[in-house]
């Protein structure tokens, strides 16, 4: 029996692990669930799930799970920052899956890699902000990272197994691997003519041709920024030089990414667009578990198309490659500046194509500057937003 704690259990990535988990309720426990403000949501799943905590964002919605709660479970409720990283490091869980959204996951995550959990890595955003800094905590601890996000835990299985356990420090060169091929969907604007983005709208954005998901990494996937926070991850997950990674669209979403190997083989990892396969991988990691999605009919598709992508329709794609060749501060910059972005964009205070100006404009005004403490990635996070937000200001004016 394996005690899991879920960070960010409301949302798109925490509902799919606890439907996987709820399959298996001999294998898991489900120790602890964390949500920021859904107090309803939040409710259902300590019902269904019965936690032994259940951490909210704020006093208010911590009372109002309360309220909800009533005496019908004996789950605890706790709230805030120090209660999340607190939850995420007790010795009675084994697995932690790192599901919030955006920077708000770093502590909390990092505090699981410290604690030496297995981490199931959906949370981008905290790999992306930290780089080097995280892969070193979970080499001290001794931490398991197994990539959720679908193009990384397809790559991952697509490695030998050696690999597999040198996460964040492997030699792809020494395993035979010539590079990786990361494959998008292009979003929902992919065949869209190039003069129309300026108008689409948030709820143009969020209808993903094929994958449901949250609401900022469906916008992140229409400007393809999503591409590119995971170009980031791939690059810090898999240890890549810029040679080893590359990026190809794939409208299809049925591969979702591939390795070639040095004699020519390409291998591929397939499957129906629904991410509680790569969870279930992850959870169930080197065994396989059933996760509820059906096998593919190859019947019904009827082509598989790749395609590369114009730097014209993606420039966040682009911004996000550069910036990760450029160093940490870049990386962790554009991270910033594109959760204020695509925020603004949200509350229809933006249009679509300012989110790749606001992240450019950051990107050109912060300084280059070491960041490699967290007290460092910190600052350069803070700065990107205070610019980011002063682009927005003017740009009401
Ligand atoms: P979501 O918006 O559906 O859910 C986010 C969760 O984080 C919610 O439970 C919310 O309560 C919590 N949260 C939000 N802000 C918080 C804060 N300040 N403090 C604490 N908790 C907070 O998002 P999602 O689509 O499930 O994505 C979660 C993460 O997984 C993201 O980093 C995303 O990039 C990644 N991911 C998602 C998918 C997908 O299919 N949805 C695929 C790959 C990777
Ligand atoms: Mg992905």
């Amino acid at each position: 029996m394996r005690r899991i704690t879920v960070l960010g259990a409301t949302g798109s990535i925490g509902q799919n692990t606890l439907d996987v988990v709820a399959r298996h309720p001999e294998d898991f426990q489900v120790f602890a669930l964390t949500a920021h403000s859904q107090a309803n949501a939040m409710a259902e799943l300590c019902l269904q799930h019965r936690p032994k905590f259940a951490v909210m964002g704020s006093q208010s919605a911590a009372s109002e799970l309360k309220n909800r709660l009533g005496k019908q479970v004996s789950t605890q409720v706790l709230y805030g920052p120090q209660a999340l990283a607190d939850i995420s490091l007790a010795d009675e869980s084994d697995v932690v899956m790192a599901a919030i959204v955006g920077a708000a996951g770093l502590a909390p995550t990092l505090a699981a890699i410290d604690a030496g959990k297995d981490v199931l890595l959906a949370n981008k955003e905290a790999l992306v902000m930290s780089g080097q800094l995280f892969i070193d905590h979970a080499q001290r601890s001794g931490a398991r990272i197994l990539p959720v996000d679908s193009e990384h835990n397809a790559i991952f299985q697509c490695l030998p197994q050696a690999a597999q356990q040198q996460v964040g420090t492997m030699s792809l060169a020494e395993h035979g691997i010539d590079y990786l091929l990361l494959t998008g969907s292009g979003g929902p604007f992919r065949d869209l003519p190039i003069n129309q983005l300026a108008e689409q709208t948030p709820s143009a954005a969020c209808k993903h041709p094929n994958w449901s998901m949250g609401q900022k990494i469906s916008v992140d996937s229409a400007t393809m920024l999503n591409k590119g926070l995971e170009y980031i991850e791939a690059r810090w997950l898999f240890n890549c030089s810029r040679e080893q990674l590359k990026v190809v669209i794939h409208p299809q979403s049925v591969i979702h990414s591939m390795v070639q190997y040095t004699d020519g083989s390409v291998l591929a990892q397939m499957g129906e667009p629904d991410m509680r396969t790569p969870i279930a991988h992850s959870l169930g990691y080197p065994e396989r578990l059933k996760s509820g999605v059906a096998g593919l009919d190859f019947t019904q598709i009827s082509q598989l198309t790749f395609k590369q992508p114009e730097p014209k329709r993606y420039p966040c794609l682009q911004l996000a490659i550069e910036a990760c060749w450029e160093g940490q501060w870049a990386t962790t910059a554009l991270n910033a500046a594109n959760e204020i972005a695509v925020s603004a964009f949200l509350h229809k205070q933006v249009g679509f194509t300012d989110i790749a100006k606001v992240c450019d404009s950051v990107l050109q005004s912060l300084p280059a500057t070491k960041a490699d403490s967290l007290q460092t990635l910190m600052t350069v996070d803070k700065q990107a937003r205070l610019t980011a937000n002063k682009w927005l200001q003017e740009y009401a004016q």
